[in-house]
């Protein structure tokens, strides 16, 4: 780039760099940052607890938790104070040496999935490709590589991720895709029984689906898989991402899930990824191997740069810390049973737009119908798409599944007068449409 072309570069970032009605912000966007989301027109500037602030100063109470990320909410204190803390210490050392952090955050993942080892890499996405690096060297000497997953399923937006993924959209206009994925319905034992092949070496589900549209896999599933793994020697795996870390009430979904169930106790799968709340809004992702298989992937089988850094892990133990010291397991089952229980009087109440509401814990859905009036005929965006954009102008944040299904992520530390709140925001746009 010449000095003239630099500069005009220049002279237009800051033309557009102003703030107000012109929307500067979102011109930077248009000119400088590729279009891959389908973005919703608010600039948001600071966030304090469970409410955003936008660039007009206008709050925003936000159900949508950045996709089940802020486990406490924004700007917590307590997790300012560790990045601060954290950050004067050390904030980066290469794996090829110890630090402490990483050492006692995988300590505790273990301590509440089961024994086992723990990997630490950046996201969702990543710690998923860890897995299938996991199921690959399990099968390898018996040249089996296949993994099976559910349709609606969503395993992150790598190649491998948008293969492992069980909807098409994901997929359009990336092929090859890479091979050794195949998809049966989810919570469909027989259809996974069916499915197997000579080359199948494990099967991955969410404990509850997220982007999918949230539907919570059933005990009989879980245990039905974890029997048929078993028996045909196959790794069980789980992409806790999302439903995963105390969002439906314990650590991860299965523990909730499968709670009194007979046979439930010992159930434990043999990899589970994790990421999204895990840092409580830094970027961590982890994966989980269960004891037997722990040492499968040896030193340099797998890595990673920036994988369990001491800043991304010094603040992931202050997350959970505060999440054990305030009890907010427990406070996400119960301000979840609560709000589950709302819903599904509002769907009563408003049958012409609302379908179904369900879920586990803070991790809900909400369906539209297939008519909902006021949301349905405008082909370029969805009806979920569009009650959300009617819920941001009413001061509401959530985040949509799927074409007709709308998500509550919140905090785990949403409070029940912020709930109440929310309810009334939701209620106050539907009566509207119904
Ligand atoms: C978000 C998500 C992913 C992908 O995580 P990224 O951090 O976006 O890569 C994978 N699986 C599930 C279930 C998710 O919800």
């Amino acid at each position: 780039m010449t000095e003239t072309e630099l500069s005009a570069d220049q002279r237009n970032v800051e033309r557009a760099d102003g703030h107000g009605p012109e929307g500067g912000v979102v011109k930077l966007y248009e000119r400088y940052v590729a279009p891959t989301y389908a973005r919703l027109p608010v600039v948001f500037t600071h966030g304090r607890g469970s409410y955003l602030y936008d660039e007009r100063g206008r709050r925003y109470l936000d159900l949508g938790g950045g996709i089940a990320v802020n486990a406490l909410g924004h700007a917590h204190p307590a997790m300012a104070e560790a990045l601060a803390h954290q950050a004067q210490r050390l904030i980066h050392c290469s794996n090829y040496y110890y630090t402490e952090p990483q050492g006692r955050l995988a300590r505790e993942l273990v301590v509440r999935t089961g024994p086992g080892k723990v990997f630490f890499c950046n996201s969702g996405a990543e710690a998923n490709e860890g897995l299938y690096k996991l199921a690959r060297r399990f099968g390898h000497a018996e040249g089996r590589f296949e993994i099976l997953t559910t349709y609606q399923s969503f395993h992150g937006r790598t190649l491998a991720g948008i293969s492992a993924t069980g909807q098409d959209k994901v997929k359009q206009g990336f092929g090859p895709l890479v091979p050794g994925f195949r998809h049966v319905p989810f919570n469909d034992l027989g259809a996974m029984e069916r499915a197997l092949s000579p080359a199948t070496v494990a099967v991955l589900v969410e404990g509850v689906q997220g982007e999918g549209g949230v539907h919570v896999a059933s005990p009989e599933y879980l245990l039905g898989l974890r029997r048929l793994c078993d028996e045909r020697g196959l790794l069980l795996l789980m992409d806790e991402v999302q439903c995963g870390y105390f969002r439906t009430g314990r650590f991860q979904s299965w523990q909730r899930i499968l709670e009194g169930v007979p046979g439930g106790e010992g159930f434990l799968p043999d990899g589970v990824a994790m990421a999204k709340a895990l840092g409580g809004g830094f970027p961590v992702g982890a994966f989980w191997v269960r004891e037997r298989h722990a040492d499968l992937l040896g030193p340099g089988s797998h890595g990673t740069t920036f994988g369990g850094t001491p800043l991304a892990c010094a603040v992931a133990l202050a997350v959970l810390e505060v999440v054990e010291q305030e009890g907010l397991a427990e406070r996400a089952r119960q301000m979840g049973e609560m709000l589950l229980d709302r819903l599904q009087d509002l769907v009563g109440r408003y049958p012409r737009v609302l379908a179904a509401a369900r879920g586990l814990g803070l991790m809900l859905g909400l369906e539209l119908q297939v008519e909902a009036p006021g949301l349905c005929g405008d082909s370029a965006r969805s009806p979920a798409a569009r009650l959300t954009g009617l819920l941001l102008e009413a001061g509401l944040l959530v985040i949509p599944a799927g074409t007709h299904v709308i998500r509550l992520l919140p905090p785990l530390n949403l409070s029940e007068a912020e709930a109440q709140e929310g309810l009334e925001l939701l209620e106050s746009v539907v009566s509207r449409l119904g």
